[in-house]
């Protein structure tokens, strides 16, 4: 039995398989994304409420012309009610209502299509930008929460190998009222009982969408001071509830440590050696696996927050038991109770020659994790078959795979049974 174990610290009870093959990341077919931190756009969409705190605000409703207290009038139906129709601004005087809702809430985002799965409890939304830059949103209801992930860029500049959103570059920065109109939109949707059963509240958002947050940093650390002040100057979430994942901005780890806003971080690390990194996320040639995992270690000492170590699983590259070892030596070396690791199986992405790890492969993993102390869950992956699983935003109306297409023509057909056998 002996002959099976690899490393020292196997336990008796988990046995790896006889020859690990070693797979690494390849060129996979269609263009090969660039890395890079220089969007392909320029353009800013029309300032927002959203934009600006509150003395821009009071500063804004000035120059409108109108009295200061406005402008707390207006953030109150933005942030507590989530509402911004001219027609629901009834304590602005009448004449006034139209020509106010234009200057404080241009309309940012364009619905152009939902798509639904997991029996209605997940939607992914496509939305237009002023410029007809595309972004994606993920509206997921779990028992207790619902979580809203958001973009942070139209496309993204990481050229990670196997995530969709990275194959197609970075179009251009969101700004900070693209983002909260994101959150505000998912909440609305929420609250009208667009998920299945009924009516609810967004609790959690992610910045797991599209684009890589910290590389749009100024615009996202707004948006978080939107997010968590309560009303009138934010939606009021609770920080632990917001959580920023990057794929490893060291230098920016640290001022996120710095706003004072508690949010979770989570570091989608993917490999532990530097051999295996440095060819799978194309950032790694600037910031090393050890320096990443300090400054994720210096965040939770700064925050107290708990890390979340992000992991796709991919079959016969990362998920050999030996990575698995060394991960939860690299991080119990940095101390216990500091952090927690979220392995996820690869979800499939167009054109792409890697898989999931096979399931008895994912459990040797993650046994080998908790064996060494480190907690560990397996993420679960919604709406996987509308392409709005991690990794799989790719923001264009023809890009949806056939796969999709047919799961979504497949929930539809059942939702029109379904309402057939109500009626
Ligand atoms: N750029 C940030 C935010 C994107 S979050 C980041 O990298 O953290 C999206 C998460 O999904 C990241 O953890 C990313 O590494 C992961 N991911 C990307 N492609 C994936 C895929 N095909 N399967 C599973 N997870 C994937």
């Amino acid at each position: 039995m002996a002959s099976h174990q690899q490393g020292t610290n196997l336990p008796a009870n988990i046995h790896a398989p006889a020859s690990p093959r070693q797979v690494m990341p390849a060129i996979e077919s269609g263009p090969v994304p660039v890395f890079t931190m220089t969007p392909a756009r320029k353009g800013k969409a029309p300032t927002h409420l959203a934009d600006l705190d509150i003395p821009a605000r009071k500063k804004a409703s000035e120059e409108a012309g109108l009295p200061k207290f406005r402008a707390d009038q207006l953030s109150r139906h933005y942030f507590e009610r989530h509402e911004t129709a001219h027609t629901s601004l009834t304590d602005i005087p009448a004449a006034q209502r139209e020509t106010v809702a234009e200057i404080f809430f241009p309309p940012l985002l364009e619905k152009v299509r939902n798509l639904t799965a997991d029996r209605g409890q997940t939607i992914k939304t496509l939305w237009r930008l002023f410029d007809g830059a595309m972004v994606e949103t993920v509206l997921m209801k779990y028992p207790g929460r619902t979580t809203l992930c958001i973009s942070s860029q139209a496309g993204c500049g990481m050229a990670c190998p196997f995530c969709a959103t990275g194959q197609g570059g970075l179009t251009r920065n969101l700004s900070t009222g693209e983002i909260v109109e994101q959150v505000r939109m998912g909440m609305v949707a929420a609250e009208s009982g667009d998920l299945a059963g009924g009516s609810t509240c967004v609790t959690n958002i992610v910045f797991m969408g599209m684009g890589e947050p910290l590389a749009n940093w100024k615009q996202v650390q707004a948006a978080l001071h939107r997010l968590i002040e309560p009303s009138p100057s934010g939606f009021g979430i609770s920080a632990r509830n917001v959580t920023v994942s990057t794929v490893g901005m060291v230098p920016l780890i640290a001022k996120l440590a710095e706003e004072g806003l508690p949010v979770t971080l989570a570091v989608s690390l993917h490999a532990p050696d530097d051999e295996l990194r440095d060819p799978l996320i194309p950032l790694n040639s600037r910031f090393k696996v050890k320096e990443l995992l300090d400054a994720a270690r210096a965040y939770f000492v700064k925050t107290g927050r708990r890390v979340s170590i992000e992991y796709a699983l991919i079959r016969d590259m990362n998920d050999h038991q030996w990575r698995a070892q060394l991960l939860a030596d690299e991080l119990n070396k940095r101390g216990r109770g500091w952090v927690h690791v979220n392995p996820i199986p690869l979800n499939p992405t167009p054109g792409s020659i890697w898989t999931a790890s096979l399931p008895e492969v994912q459990r040797i993993f993650v046994d080998t994790l908790v064996a060494a102390g480190i907690p560990t869950t397996i993420r679960d992956t919604r709406g996987s078959d509308i392409d709005g699983a991690c990794g799989q935003l790719a923001a264009e109306v023809k890009a949806t795979s056939v796969r999709a297409r047919k799961a979504q023509e497949a929930a539809e057909a059942m939702k029109s049974n379904d309402q057939t056998e109500v009626k």
